[in-house]
């Protein structure tokens, strides 16, 4: 097997500072599994963002190559799930945090984390899609099993011109919400409003000390940015209603109070995309090639190549880009 291109991640150990550079390597340095694909596409998500700059403690093993998903073509394989030439597509499990990952021409890696690419999706659609849209149809499941329906009010979705927060509003305007978009950027109003958000509102709303309940708002919410604004959503959530908490944008701290709960028996549900079971997975990404407009999806991607991964990495902490980013390998 030939050399390939790898964003490579390594730490010194003495100053303990992390530094990254594009590297050609081999399928030596790649770490042990039963299936080795070549990578055709990965993407760019905030977590990528924290590992390859090293602004968040993501790696916790070095040389590690950073990315959260992958998608590709099997190239061998000794596990009876795969076979040489099936497509997969890998999203989470520690992959690109403790385990080499997708911003490289080849991963090797453990079979029980990959599925095969769904029908009705290509390996660039699945990337398009990605952790963050995964995890923004994570959300969706989680409101549509708590009963928030598009006739019970609206929906909120903050940190929405980000990736979870794209792909969320295009999916719960394709499945008849009236989805209300949060965000810092209201220069993306027409492009929140062409993928299917009804009204904006300017993030600032959100972003001071919420008071115990506000007025009721939405009958549920998808949140992205965590901290006084997850408690601000939470506040002006309707009786009864949920919000699916999957993000940090903003923070990691909760400044809520208890009232949303006790008083209006509203539910915060908890979302991780990194350890969910596959059946789950299969069934989001079932319905991610079912409820998602593909027109849409092109809308809001960008494709960039590996050489521009660096670079683009610290332009998604700063809340610069826009949607979600393609890596063609
Ligand atoms: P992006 O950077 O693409 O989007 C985040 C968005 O949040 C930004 O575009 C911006 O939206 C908003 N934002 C950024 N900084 C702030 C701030 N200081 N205050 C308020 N809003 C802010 O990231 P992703 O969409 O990829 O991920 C979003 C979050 O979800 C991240 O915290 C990520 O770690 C988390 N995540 C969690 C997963 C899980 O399994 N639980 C899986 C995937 C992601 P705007 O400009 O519109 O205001």
């Amino acid at each position: 097997m030939d050399t390939f291109k790898a964003v490579v991640v390594t730490r010194d150990e003495e100053t303990r500072k992390q530094s990254v550079a594009l590297k050609e390597i081999g399928p030596d340095d790649l770490m042990e599994g039963d299936v080795t694909v070549k990578v055709s596409h990965s993407t760019l998500n905030y977590k990528d963002g924290l590992a390859v700059t090293g602004a968040g403690p993501v790696v916790r093993r070095f040389p590690m190559i950073p990315g959260i998903d992958f998608a590709g073509t099997v190239v061998s394989s000794t596990s009876d799930e795969f076979s040489e030439g099936d497509e997969v597509l890998l999203n989470g499990w520690g992959v690109g945090e403790t385990h080499m990952g997708g911003f490289a021409g080849m991963a090797r890696v453990k079979s029980d984390w990959l599925i095969g690419l769904p029908e009705g999706l290509t390996r660039f659609e699945a990337m398009a899609i990605g952790t963050a849209g995964y995890t923004a149809m994570l959300c969706v499941l989680a409101l549509e099993r708590h009963g928030v329906t598009p006739d019970r009010g609206p929906v909120v979705v903050t940190g929405a011109a980000g990736g979870v927060g794209s792909v969320a509003i295009s999916l719960l305007g394709k499945l008849g919400y009236h989805v209300i978009a949060s965000t810092g950027r209201p220069e993306e109003g027409d492009y929140l409003k062409d993928l299917g958000a009804a009204e904006i509102i300017d993030r600032a709303e959100l972003s001071e000390k919420a008071r115990p309940l506000g007025k009721e708002r939405w009958a549920g919410g998808v949140d992205t940015v965590g901290t006084h604004t997850l408690a601000n959503v939470l506040a002006m959530t309707q009786y009864g209603g949920a919000v699916a908490a999957c993000g940090l944008a903003g923070g990691m701290d909760l400044p809520s109070s208890v009232a949303p709960f006790i008083l209006r028996g509203v539910s915060l549900l908890g979302i991780d995309s990194v350890m969910a079971p596959k059946p789950l997975r299969i069934e989001a990404y079932d319905r991610l090639a079912r409820d998602l407009d593909k027109d849409k999806l092109k809308a809001l991607t960008t494709t960039i190549s590996l050489d521009e991964v660096i670079d683009k990495a610290g332009a998604i902490l700063e809340g610069k880009v826009r949607g979600r980013t393609v890596i063609e390998i």
